[in-house]
């Protein structure tokens, strides 16, 4: 996946550059700075005295020692005053300068800390939220696959305005195990299994309101133009309903895989392979990627065995972003992510 949001210890990465949110000196310190020094070893700590040190916002390379990588890029995150210090853009640039150092190394893949969300104060979620956009744009016109990786279980938030609307969201939908499943939700049974309910459930006046919505027979063909257009339809497979509306949006497949978070050897393979399955993040990440509406989502999922349903977080979370309009895969990633969901994508 080009972009991945996952929880681990970065120095475990096994990428081409990990970078590290430094201080100035570049001469170690404590948090993922300390934590990179140790599993190093002193080779770096030796190249880095002979460096300079680094203003903030800047990014400097090193090698990777005892790392499982080929490079270190240090960078220097600006220390959170309030955020009306420029530290919004400082942050920004840490992540363009250290991707355009790897990029100029040929690296490939690259994994990032949460810069300057530890001792140096920026709230989580606003660095999560620059992090994931700065590096969204650098990867519409560049292939790298790029990691955030968060340390500590506690570091995320679900504070922003955002979220406090998506958990109201899936508290007004979140169906019962015993509520009346909608009647085109066949989801694979794998899929489908609930996450743990962390949100409260909807009030039984709401059930009820869902159970009645349940009744009303699923749309089978939506946005045909006509009958003729429909029987021709039928025998399409995900993949050829997949390049067909890539055609019909104008969009060239470059633009669509970018914008679905999937990696160009796997759009090769589908696109190669008419009977494709995909798993439901990736067709899901097309329709984003396609901007299609909940039903044409519905009909897109269809044809590759599932289907969105009310008793699971991650649809509730995708059906929300698609009511809303925003296709945004790297804010629907993050969001996903803040609530312990697997991300759309590869
Ligand atoms: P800063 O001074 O830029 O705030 P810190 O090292 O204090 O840098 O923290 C940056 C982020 O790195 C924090 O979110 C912290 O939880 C995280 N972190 C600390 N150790 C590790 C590690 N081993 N791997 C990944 N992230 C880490």
């Amino acid at each position: 996946m080009p972009l991945s949001i996952i929880r681990n210890d970065i120095t475990k990465m096994k990428v081409d550059a990990i970078v590290n949110a430094a201080n100035p000196s570049l001469l170690g310190g404590g948090g993922v700075d300390g934590a990179i020094h140790r599993a190093a070893g002193p080779g770096l700590l030796r190249e880095c005295r002979t460096l300079g040190g680094c203003r903030t916002g800047q990014a400097v390379i090193t090698g990777g020692y005892k790392l499982h990588c080929k490079y270190i890029i240090h960078t220097v995150g600006p220390v959170w005053q309030g955020g009306e210090h420029g530290e919004k853009e400082l942050l920004a640039s840490c992540y363009r300068n250290s991707l355009q150092l790897a990029f100029e190394h040929s690296c490939e893949s690259i994994a990032f800390p949460l810069i300057s969300s530890g001792v140096y104060g920026y709230p989580k979620a606003s660095a999560l939220n620059v992090a994931v956009s700065t590096i969204g744009e650098f990867l519409a016109d560049h292939d790298m696959s790029v990691h955030i990786v968060i340390f500590d279980k506690s570091s995320y938030e679900i504070g922003s305005k955002l979220y406090s609307d998506i958990a109201a969201y899936i508290d007004d939908r979140y169906a019962d195990e015993n509520a009346v499943p909608r009647s085109f939700s066949i989801t694979r049974a794998a899929e489908a299994a609930p996450t743990p309910l962390r949100f409260q459930k909807a009030s039984k006046a709401k059930q009820k309101l869902h159970a009645d919505e349940c009744s009303m027979p699923a749309p089978i063909i939506s946005n045909q133009a006509s009958l003729a257009d429909a029987l021709k339809q039928i025998d399409e497979s995900f993949s050829e309903m997949l390049l067909r509306k890539i055609d019909e949006k104008g969009m060239t497949d470059a633009e669509c895989y970018k914008k679905a978070n999937i990696d160009r050897k796997l759009f090769s393979k589908i696109r190669s392979d008419r009977l494709y399955k995909p798993s439901k993040p990736t067709a899901i990440a097309f329709a984003i990627a396609l901007e299609l509406s909940l039903p044409e989502t519905e009909d897109m999922l269809k044809k590759a065995g599932f289907a969105l349903s009310h008793s699971n977080k991650f649809d509730i979370i995708i059906e929300y972003f698609i009511s809303i309009g925003n296709y945004n895969i790297y804010e629907i990633n993050e969001a996903l992510f803040a609530f312990d969901q697997s991300l759309l994508g590869v």
